[in-house]
C-alpha cells in the first residue's frame, strides 16, 4: 500500500483536496481514507438497522448505540484531520471536519458561530447542519420522533471538538428536523457550561446491557427451578415440603407401571394422589377406577372387582364386567385394600403376577392391563401380622410406598387449602362472603385436624353455609360448639385451641341451646346435620341415611325437600 498521509500539512484543505485522499483499490476491492479502511453502505439498510436497535432494546438504548458510534467517528477524524492539515489554527481544522462530514456525505455543516479560545478554554459554536443523514431516516422511513434524533452527529461533532481541542466538549442539538424543526441547529460547549452535562456523559459510557440479561436470565431459570421445584399433581395443593416430596414420588412413579401403596390417616387426599397418579402417567386417556373396598360387603367385593357369569349366585341374574375389566389399560385404585376378602386378596395377587382372572362363576381366563394403586390408612404391615392381610400380596403391593403425610405435619398449606375450598363452596352455594375473620383463621392454624383435609373442607363448607353474603366468616362458624365431645377443642378467648371443658351437668341442654342459636331454625340445624353426614359418607347417600339413622329414601325425600343435590 502507498498512501502517505502523515503530515501532509496541507493548508487549509478544501473539498477537492480531502477526496483525494479518498482512495478505491479495484486489486483488493477496499475503499481508504487516508490510512483508515473506510465502507460504503446503502443508508436504507443503516435505517433498517437503527429501526431494529429501537425496537429490540427501545428508544434510549438504542440513542446510546448510535451517539456512541458518532463518538468513535468523530475521534477518527479528528485525527484524520491533525494529520491531513498538521499545524494550522484551530478554526481551520474545524472547518477540515466540516468538509469532511460533506464529503462523507453524512452532513453539510453551516457555521453560524465558532469561537475558539484555548488560552482561556473559551469555546462556543452554533451549527446548521442541512441535509443530516440521520434527520432524514427518521423523515423518509422511521417516523418523527418526540426528540432531536441526530444522535450519531450529536456524538461525532462532540468528541471531534473534544479531541481536536483538548478539553471535553459537548454539543446538543436544540433543533431538530427529524422531530419536525425547520432546522438541525447544534450548540457546543464545554462540558461543565452544560448544567446535565452528567446526563450527557452517560450516553459516551457504554451501559452493558448484557450484565442486565444475564442478572434477567439467572433470574428465570431460578424461578423456572422454584416452579418446576413444587412438582403439580392433579388437583392437589400445597407447597409444604412434606406435600412436595409426595409430588415428586408420585410423579415419578406416574412414568412406569409400578404398583403404589399409599398410606395415610384418613382425610389426607389419597384418592386425589391415586387420580393426579393416574393423570401424570401414560394411562391418563384411559379410564380411573376408584373403589372403597370397605364400602362393599365382603360377600359382594370379588364379583364386584372381577365380574360375575350369569347364576354364580343367587341375585346374579345377568353377567357384568368387574371393576377391573373396566379399568383395562388404565389405573384402578383400591381404597382401604385391607378390608379386601382373603378370595378377593388372592385373586388380586393373580392380577398382579398374571395380569389375568376369571370373573365369578366363569372359567375362561380374561386379560386385564390395569395399574393398581392401593391405600390403607392402617398399617398392612400390622395387618399381615395380625393374619389378616397375604404376605405375598403385601410384598407385591409395598413396591413403591407413598406416605402421605396428616395435614398437623404440613400446617403451611393450610392457607392455600383454605382459600380452595372457600373458593369451591362460595361458588357451590352461590355466595360472596368476606373471608375468614383473623380468628378464624389462627384457630384453623392451631387446630389439630385429626380428620385431616376432608375435616378441613367440610369445616370450611359448614363457615360458608353459615355466613351470610359479604359477612366474615368467624371462628365460632367453623368450630361450632355443638361439635364438642370429650376429645374435641374448643375454641379459647385468646382464639388458640385448648381440650373441651368437661360435658355440663345437664348433658344436652347445652349444646341444644347453642345449636338453635347458631342456625336459628329446626330446618337450618336438619340442613347442617343433612350435609354433614353427606360429606363425611363421601356423598354416598345410604351411607349417610345409616349415620342418620334413617331409611334411604327418607334420606332422598329430606335432600329434595332442602333442596340438596347429591353428584
Ligand atoms: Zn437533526
Amino acid at each position: 500500500m502507498n498512501i502517505a498521509t502523515k503530515h501532509l500539512n496541507i493548508k487549509h484543505p478544501d473539498i477537492k483536496q480531502l477526496s483525494k485522499q479518498v482512495r478505491f483499490q479495484n486489486h483488493d476491492g477496499t475503499v481508504w481514507f487516508g490510512e483508515q479502511r473506510m465502507l460504503l453502505m446503502q443508508m436504507a439498510s443503516l435505517t433498517t438497522f437503527r429501526k431494529e436497535q429501537i425496537l429490540t432494546v427501545g428508544l434510549e438504548r438504542a440513542k446510546g448505540f448510535f451517539m456512541r458510534l458518532g463518538y468513535s467517528l468523530g475521534q477518527k477524524d479528528a485525527e484524520l484531520v491533525k494529520r491531513l492539515a498538521g499545524d494550522i489554527e484551530p478554526e481551520e481544522l474545524f472547518r477540515t471536519g466540516f468538509q469532511l462530514d460533506s464529503l462523507k456525505g453524512s452532513v453539510k455543516v453551516e457555521e453560524l458561530k465558532l469561537e475558539i479560545d484555548p488560552e482561556n478554554q473559551h469555546f462556543y459554536a452554533l451549527l446548521n447542519m442541512h441535509d443530516s443523514y440521520e434527520a432524514e431516516m427518521f423523515i423518509s422511513q422511521l417516523g418523527l420522533t418526540d426528540g432531536p434524533a441526530c444522535w450519531a452527529l450529536v456524538g461525532h461533532t462532540s468528541s471531534f471538538a473534544s479531541e481536536l481541542l483538548g478539553q471535553e466538549i459537548i454539543f446538543k442539538e436544540t433543533h431538530c428536523r427529524g422531530c419536525g424543526d425547520q432546522h438541525c441547529l447544534f450548540e457546543g460547549k464545554p462540558a461543565t457550561e452544560w448544567e446535565d452535562h452528567q446526563t450527557y456523559r452517560n450516553y459516551f459510557k457504554t451501559a452493558p446491557i448484557i450484565e442486565e440479561l444475564y442478572d434477567l436470565q439467572n433470574q428465570v431459570t431460578e424461578l423456572r427451578h422454584q416452579v418446576d421445584d413444587t412438582p403439580s399433581l392433579g388437583n392437589l395443593i400445597g407447597k409444604s415440603g412434606a406435600f412436595k416430596q409426595v409430588c415428586r414420588l408420585a410423579k415419578k412413579a406416574a412414568t412406569g407401571k409400578v404398583s403404589v401403596l399409599l398410606q395415610g390417616e384418613t382425610g389426607v387426599g389419597k384418592e386425589l394422589v391415586a387420580k393426579g397418579i393416574h393423570d401424570s402417567s401414560g394411562r391418563s386417556s384411559q379410564p380411573f377406577i376408584a373403589v372403597n373396598c370397605a364400602a362393599i360387603p365382603p360377600d359382594l367385593i370379588e364379583a364386584e372387582l372381577f365380574g360375575v357369569e350369569k347364576g354364580a349366585f343367587t341375585g346374579a341374574n345377568t353377567s357384568r364386567e368387574g371393576r377391573f375389566e373396566r379399568a383395562h389399560l388404565g389405573t384402578i385404585f383400591l381404597d382401604e385394600v385391607v378390608e379386601l376378602s382373603p378370595r378377593a386378596q388372592a385373586t388380586l395377587l393373580r392380577v398382579l403376577q398374571e395380569g389375568e382372572l376369571e370373573r365369578v362363576g366363569d372359567s375362561q381366563t380374561r386379560t386385564v392391563d390395569v395399574r393398581v394403586i392401593a391405600a390403607t390408612n392402617e398399617s398392612l404391615a400390622q395387618a399381615v401380622e395380625a393374619g389378616r392381610f397375604r404376605a405375598d400380596l403385601y410384598y407385591r403391593l409395598n413396591v413403591y410406598p407413598i406416605d402421605i403425610p396428616p395435614l398437623r405435619q404440613r400446617h403451611e398449606d393450610i392457607p392455600l387449602l383454605t382459600a380452595h375450598f372457600l373458593e369451591k363452596y362460595e361458588t357451590l352455594y352461590g355466595k360472596n362472603t368476606l373471608g375468614l375473620s383473623d380468628l378464624a383463621t389462627k384457630a384453623l392454624l392451631n387446630y389439630d385436624w385429626p380428620g385431616n383435609i376432608r375435616e378441613l373442607e367440610n369445616i370450611i363448607e359448614r363457615g360458608v353455609i353459615l355466613a351470610e353474603d359479604s359477612e366474615t366468616i368467624d371462628a365460632d362458624y367453623l368450630f361450632p360448639s355443638m361439635r364438642q365431645d370429650n376429645n374435641s377443642q374448643v375454641l379459647s378467648k385468646s382464639g388458640t385451641l385448648i381440650d373441651s371443658a368437661p360435658a355440663p351437668e345437664h348433658g344436652a341442654t347445652n349444646w341444644t341451646k347453642q345449636a338453635l342459636e347458631q342456625f336459628g331454625s329446626l330446618e337450618k340445624i336438619e340442613e347442617a346435620l343433612v350435609r354433614f353426614a353427606l360429606s363425611e359418607a363421601e356423598n354416598n347417600v345410604a351411607e349417610a341415611a345409616r349415620m342418620l339413622d334413617i331409611t334411604r329414601p327418607t334420606l332422598a325425600y329430606r335432600l329434595k325437600k332442602l333442596n340438596i343435590e347429591v353428584e
